[in-house]
């Protein structure tokens, strides 16, 4: 089932996009959660990563290799920064297309909640 990720990669809602490719999308987070959070998409609807197959791999390939290089474009390699994959229900995954958050800009606290 299609989600409101789909809309923004079909252009049908707007979104604030920093880098976009034959495969995958990434863009501005809505309801940011640090002073850089970006989302990285596919552009394949998977909703979580929980469902990926082997036929996936070098897509996931492709989606870490992009989120490391716009982390780096949005000047967060030096200090660092975290990516983080949401996993239905108990992962706190809202939108069931599957993403990378990017999170930076600031010191990140661990354990999450
Ligand atoms: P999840 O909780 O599934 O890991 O993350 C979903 C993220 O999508 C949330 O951080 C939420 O703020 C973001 N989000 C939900 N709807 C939209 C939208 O329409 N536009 C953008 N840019 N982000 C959205």
């Amino acid at each position: 089932m299609s989600t409101i990720f789909k809309k923004i990669i079909d252009k049908e809602i707007p979104a604030d996009i920093v880098y976009e490719d034959d495969l995958c999308l990434a863009f501005k987070d809505i309801n940011a959660q640090a002073p850089v959070h970006i989302l990285v998409i596919p552009k394949k609807e998977i909703p979580s990563i929980a469902e990926v197959t082997p036929e996936d791999q070098s897509l996931l390939g492709h989606l870490f290799l992009k989120a490391v290089k716009v982390a780096k474009k949005l000047g967060l390699d030096q200090k660092g920064y975290r990516l983080v994959v949401n996993t239905k229900d108990d992962g706190g995954q809202t939108v069931y297309h599957l993403h990378i958050h990017i999170l930076g800009g600031r010191r990140l606290s661990w354990p999450p909640g």
